[in-house]
């Protein structure tokens, strides 16, 4: 066991690497949420960490066996949080925030309840719980976008309060987590707070947004949607389609997972998987020649790409690249190297 000075981390003696970088990420989020809730907790959390999934799902912290599908849970009877580490760190981090959510919002919705003599108080929709839990963890990430644009590209949007979005699973976090969105740019994380320090004495929680934005729950809802649309349109019309405006940088074999990266020089490298051997290996390529001072420059074409493999033969196209404008120079080797016509 680890402690911390808001946690106390379980976990087996081989994950003590692992516990340390959770009790990090879990005072961290601690740190940035005691602010965001107003709030603080006057106990240790208690957070169980297993190494990969196959342990989790077996956790005797809960009387069942846990889906494949479950990242992690916060469970009320010991207000104990149990996650996994599925090999990603920022998924372990980001899982952490998840449910650390999910604990401030319970215990700040009770403590209200409490000062106002209410023992069991209504907690907000399933959206809500989960939608904030993201939002407040993540913010707005491209896969948000990716879920939202599509939802609402292809018309699968589904009402909040709808039983069908109860069962898409992902899609009712990220709708969620775009209402927060929505709600936080529009009205401020205090009404955010408002809500979870009012809900208790609403009739219902639609009561309380109402209340708290001082609009109908239905126009609220109204308005979120057609912002969303707004938003979606005007990322739509500076759109293009895929390979348009791309530059082809291979023909070889088959290759994926390209991940793009600077080096010290301020270079830019495409680093990917190919196949183009028989065997998988890392390749790199490199993006660009680089930057040069203003000036006259001389550029020698060698017949080899950037990777320094020799291309088939054909015309040789240099691309040069301003601030102002890009121009194509078609290179003549007949006229001797790096010459132009
Ligand atoms: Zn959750």
């Amino acid at each position: 066991m680890l402690t911390t000075p808001h946690f106390q981390l379980f976990y087996y003696p081989e994950e003590e690497d692992l516990a340390r970088a959770a009790g990090f990420w879990a005072e961290e989020a601690f740190d940035e949420l005691e602010q965001k809730f107003n709030h603080t907790l006057h106990r240790l959390v208690p957070l169980v960490i297993y190494s990969n999934h196959l342990h989790f799902q077996q956790t005797n912290t809960a009387p069942f066996m846990i889906p494949e599908g479950v990242g992690g849970f916060f469970e009320f009877v010991k207000g104990r949080v149990v996650l996994p580490n599925n090999g990603s760190m920022y998924d372990f981090r980001h899982v952490i925030r998840h449910e650390l959510v999910h604990v401030f919002m319970y215990s700040k919705i009770n403590a209200m309840a409490k000062l106002g003599g209410v023992l069991d108080p209504r907690l907000p929709p399933l959206w809500f719980i989960e939608g904030m839990a993201e939002w407040w963890s993540t913010g707005w990430d491209t896969e948000a976008e990716m879920v939202i644009r599509d939802a609402l590209l292809h018309d699968h949007l589904l009402p909040l309060e709808s039983l069908s979005l109860m069962a898409a699973g992902f899609l009712l976090y990220k709708e969620g987590q775009a209402f927060l969105r929505y709600f936080e740019e529009t009205y401020g994380s205090d009404r955010i707070r408002q809500v979870m320090e009012e809900i208790y004495h609403h009739d219902s929680f639609e009561d309380a947004l109402s209340a708290v934005t001082g609009k109908p729950y239905r126009e609220l809802i109204l308005s979120w949607r057609l912002s969303l649309k707004q938003k979606a349109a005007a990322a739509r019309s500076r759109q293009t389609l895929p390979g348009s405006d791309a530059e082809l940088l291979t023909r070889a074999g088959s290759n994926m997972a390209p991940t793009v990266y600077r080096d010290e020089d301020g270079k830019d490298h495409l680093v990917y998987l190919s196949l183009r051997d028989g065997h998988t290996n890392v390749y790199r390529q490199s993006l660009s020649n680089g930057a040069f001072p203003a000036g006259y420059h001389q550029v020698t074409w060698t017949g080899r790409d950037a990777s320094g493999r020799a291309v088939p033969s054909g015309i040789p196209i240099a691309r040069l690249v301003t601030p102002q404008y890009t121009k194509s120079i078609m290179a003549c080797p007949e006229y001797g190297e790096g010459s132009c016509c």
